[in-house]
């Protein structure tokens, strides 16, 4: 049996060809004929461009039907598609391309030029252009193609893409994944979430990454139902297409966003039977109050570009707030410490994962991808977390961000959740900042309300509020007031910005 993964999302299209399968923001509507034909098309382009499968097809392109019909063409002829954030500029671009090496370029006509000059120093052979408006060189040449096209033989282990990690640490890395990786993550996610027919998807998330690509594309191609297919979160739009979808997926900056109009309420989400939030942590205040508001829980899930997802809070049952739920069917989760040694429920330590969903290692890094998988194969992930006694797991942020103030770890969570919780805090983030004594010392920069008990906090009522609830260690030493914490496009609050930013005002 062929294991492409296109193999398979096209065993979940309607048998009619005339089934939508995107609708977009200005009405048009892209049936799964449309897919199948273009992929059909864009595959036999890439085919008589010269590559072989395995070769890499790396894109930076904005979110349109032509660049996910890229993506499907890419697997569907045996590629390794390579998604890259169209807001990555030359120096990012340039270490990406060298990088991978890839066999095509597919850019935005903006940028044709600095395209060219990049991949003429890394040998890459084919640049083609896709516009934000769906049109380019790209479509051009595929235009004559033929249609049909036989999906290319592939294996579980051959791989289908490589997604570079966001890299606030070192190097940016390359996760490759296979058609078995992507798969199995496709199959369980649309048995887990219980997609069903009818089903309509609203899409809104960027499709460089994990979570707008394949956890919201795959499990919407596999059901063979239809999306809208946004060019990026708009609020606005959201209310107007949520009494029409049945399924949302977001950032937990989304739900924050929605919450913010006053007319969200349970007649907008009336027809919906699914909300998952994901790539960031959702605020335990934003889990209830839109539980007060729209009458539905979200499903909180955790996973990551190396892997897919790892947990999800249960479709049926309880889902917890402030809880990613539980390891997914074909997911062993473990939570270690020293040695790793696995670790009682309730203490935190090291998340480590092993799957069929793991990713098969870092592109051009065996190194580094020996250094995180254990000897019996678990995949160090970099978060740290715990079970609790009914087996859910909690994140406790990344083990970069642990703080380690006088030799003793503080998890920032646990001080965030605590000011968090002070009125007039939206939110805060809390980072270790140089300290002669302590080596770091607890620092928080916290966002204010826009109202009176805003206006009241300062860095001495904030220290004041949490001294008593934490040991003295733990209590913030500075604390500064922001207007904004800065966030990366899948809404994950940046530390490293943060750490840089402050480490020079940090006192001596
Ligand atoms: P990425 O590879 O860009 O998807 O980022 C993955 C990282 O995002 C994980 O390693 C976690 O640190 C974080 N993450 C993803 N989902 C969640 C979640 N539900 N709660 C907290 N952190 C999350």
């Amino acid at each position: 049996m062929n294991q492409n993964l296109y193999s398979l999302l096209a065993s979940g299209f309607p048998k009619t060809d005339r089934a939508p399968c995107m609708i977009l923001a200005d009405g048009r509507v892209w049936t799964y004929g449309d897919v199948e034909r273009a992929a059909g098309r864009m595959a036999n382009l890439i085919v008589a461009l010269g590559l072989k499968p395995g070769d890499r097809v790396a894109a930076q392109v904005e979110k349109t039907p032509e660049a996910l019909v890229l993506y499907l063409a890419a697997i569907r002829a045996g590629m390794v598609f390579l998604p890259l954030n169209p807001a990555y500029q030359r120096h990012e671009l340039e270490y990406f391309l060298a990088d991978s090496k890839p066999g095509l370029f597919v850019c935005r006509p903006q940028i044709r030029e600095l395209a060219d000059e990049l991949a003429a120093n890394a040998r890459v052979p084919h640049v083609l252009e896709l516009g934000d408006d769906g049109r380019g060189s790209l479509i051009a040449a595929a235009a004559p193609q033929p249609d049909g096209f036989a999906t290319v033989q592939r294996t579980t282990a051959d791989l289908a893409a490589i997604l570079y990690t966001s890299g606030t640490t070192g190097r940016s890395k390359g996760a490759m994944l296979s058609h078995g990786n992507l798969a199995h993550n496709a199959r369980t996610l649309h048995a887990y979430w219980h997609f069903q027919p009818g089903d309509v998807l609203l899409h809104m998330l960027p499709t460089f990454h994990v979570h707008g690509l394949f956890v919201a594309c795959h499990t919407t191609l596999l059901n063979g139902s239809a999306m809208f297919f946004e060019p990026k979160f708009d609020a606005a739009r959201t209310m107007k297409l949520l009494p029409q979808a049945t399924v949302f997926m977001g950032v937990p900056t989304y739900y924050v966003r929605l919450l913010l109009d006053p007319a969200f309420a349970r007649d907008t989400c009336r027809t919906i039977r699914l909300f998952v939030s994901g790539s960031a942590p959702l605020l335990r205040e934003t889990f209830d109050e839109f539980r007060l508001r729209s009458g539905h829980t979200i499903l909180e899930r955790y996973g990551m570009t190396e892997g897919g997802m790892f947990t999800s809070n249960p479709y049926e049952g309880e889902r917890r707030g402030g809880t990613v739920g539980f390891p997914l069917p074909g997911t062993a989760l473990r939570i270690v410490g020293a040695k790793d040694a696995p670790l009682k429920p309730g203490v935190v330590g090291g998340i480590q994962v092993k799957g069929d969903n793991v990713f098969v290692g870092y592109w051009g890094m065996p190194e580094k991808t020996r250094e995180e998988f254990t000897a019996d194969g678990y995949f160090r992930t970099g978060d740290m977390g715990s079970f609790d006694a009914d087996g859910y797991v909690t994140i406790s942020g990344r083990s970069k961000d642990l703080v380690i103030t006088g030799g003793l770890n503080v998890y920032p969570k646990e001080i965030e959740e605590l000011i968090d919780a002070l009125p007039g805090v939206v939110e805060s983030a809390v980072i270790g900042l140089p300290h002669p004594d302590f080596g770091e010392a607890v620092s928080a920069v916290v966002v204010r309300q826009k109202n009176a008990a805003g206006a009241a906090l300062s860095e001495a009522s904030i220290i004041a509020a949490v001294k008593g609830q934490l040991a003295n260690f733990k209590v913030p030493k500075w604390v500064y007031l922001v207007d904004e914490l800065p966030r990366n496009a899948m809404g994950k609050v940046q530390k490293n910005i943060l750490r840089r930013h402050y480490s020079p005002m940090a006192p001596r």
